[in-house]
């Protein structure tokens, strides 16, 4: 079938009130963006849907594109046709004939927004009905409650659309409506599952993510970046930000007692992210952390480290089992990524035991012996960004950087 535009219907987007032209602008703007290596193809973002103008492009990639996009119920390809009836049933009657090998039940759905068009829905629904009837008497009977194919007619200002497929979407609202969140982003599942379940609540989000080098790798560093362009197939390209973590570390190692070391790290991850916060014009800091997971992940734990900020620190899969993080991350294709076995900055400077219930006025006490505030000026001078689009390779690319010096 050579369709003429996909229809894309919106979500929750649509009962957004005055907000409602932001999104729609947003969404449309998105949309453009999964979809401009398509030369010939027109997105039109009107108040009730998003017409994609295919104009020869070839359907089944645009698709794959669109169901990347939050803020998209669903949408269907469809044909567009001059408005008459016979244009109509005999459009209808090619996609019955190019869609049907076996005996169905169906029936004809049609909306009008051109008034003045000559036959009413409900003169369409039968007419069109009773003549797909005639035409293919062994293959199709009607059901108005279950059919197996509803053949939706739009008939429109511009022309009549016909279409019988509906595609779910991504669901969510538009990346880029909720404003901009700062992503601690590590190597590990729960992160990029989390940067996900925001982005699809239409946070931007900018990666920040702590290295240590020589402790870990160049393998650990390119592994993140390969997260963060999974992630960008969602919302075009994001801004990964790598933040040099080793001198703090050793510093905290050297003058911080064991039980504290990973909540005095996790402090300063966090001062960190906030100081990028503000600097970059985020609202909120997010990261992968979920209930009782690990040491650094108990109430007590986040009491103690969220004692530096006052700004929100969000966190999408709290309340996830790790089979159900799992689960998504393997739907958004990032496990694989998340299990290469890349040694991370806070695996190497873990202690044995780190304390469960660490104490605030304790943190701050033992925190007095570092210079923070230099520590911090330090690594924010170190920071390097590098703008990641879907596409990239890090991975590999360092494969072969590796390869050559052997
Ligand atoms: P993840 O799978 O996301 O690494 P985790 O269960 O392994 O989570 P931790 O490693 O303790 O838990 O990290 C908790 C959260 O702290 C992470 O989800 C992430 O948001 C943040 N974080 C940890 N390490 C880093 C890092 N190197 N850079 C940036 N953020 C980090
Ligand atoms: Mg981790």
């Amino acid at each position: 079938m050579q369709y003429t535009e996909i229809m894309v219907r919106y979500g929750e987007l649509s009962t957004k009130g005055h907000n409602k032209k932001t999104f729609i602008d947003r969404l449309g703007a998105n949309v453009r963006k999964a979809l401009h290596s398509f030369v010939q193809v027109k997105v039109h973002a009107q108040r009730d849907r998003l017409h994609v103008e295919l104009n020869g492009a070839d359907y089944d990639s645009v698709m794959e594109r669109l169901k990347l996009v939050f803020g998209i119920q669903n949408f269907s390809p469809s044909i567009k046709v001059e408005k008459s009836f016979e244009a109509t049933a005999q459009a209808a009657t090619q996609m019955i004939k190019e869609q049907v090998d076996k005996p169905i039940t169906f029936k004809v759905e049609t909306r009008r927004s051109d008034h003045h068009f000559a036959m009413d829905t409900f003169e369409m629904n039968n007419k069109l009905g009773g003549y797909l009837l005639d035409k293919f008497p062994n293959k199709l009977k009607v059901d108005v409650h279950h059919p197996d194919l509803t053949l939706r007619v739009e008939i429109r200002l511009n022309g009549i659309f016909l279409s019988s497929e509906t595609i779910k979407g991504a669901g969510g609202l538009p990346v880029g409506t909720a404003g901009k969140g700062m992503m601690m982003m590590s190597g590990g599942i729960d992160s990029p599952v989390a940067a996900y379940l925001g982005m699809k609540r239409g946070v931007s989000m900018e990666m920040v993510h702590f290295f240590s080098p020589p402790y870990t790798s160049p393998q650990a560093l390119a592994k993140a970046k390969q997260l963060t362009e999974r992630l960008a197939k969602y919302s075009g390209s994001i801004k990964f930000i790598q933040v040099p973590f080793a001198e703090i570390q050793e510093t905290v190692k050297e003058k911080v007692p064991e039980g504290y070391l990973m909540t005095i790290q996790r402090r300063m991850m966090l001062r960190l992210a906030a100081a990028l916060m503000i600097k970059r014009h985020g609202l909120a800091i997010f990261n992968g952390e979920s209930l009782g997971q690990v040491a650094s992940q108990t109430m007590e734990s986040m009491l103690a480290i969220n004692d530096v900020t006052s700004y929100p620190v969000l966190r999408p899969v709290l309340s996830f089992d790790k089979t159900e993080i799992i689960k998504i991350a393997q739907d958004i294709d990032t496990y694989e990524l998340s299990i290469l076995p890349y040694e991370d900055c806070c695996t190497v400077f873990t202690p044995p035991s780190p304390k469960t219930r660490p104490n605030v006025d304790r943190a701050r006490e033992y925190e007095k012996r570092l210079d923070v505030e230099g520590l911090m000026q330090r690594a924010l001078d170190g920071i390097e960004i590098t703008e990641v689009h879907p596409g990239d390779d890090y991975l590999n690319q360092n494969e072969d950087v590796f390869a050559e010096l052997l």
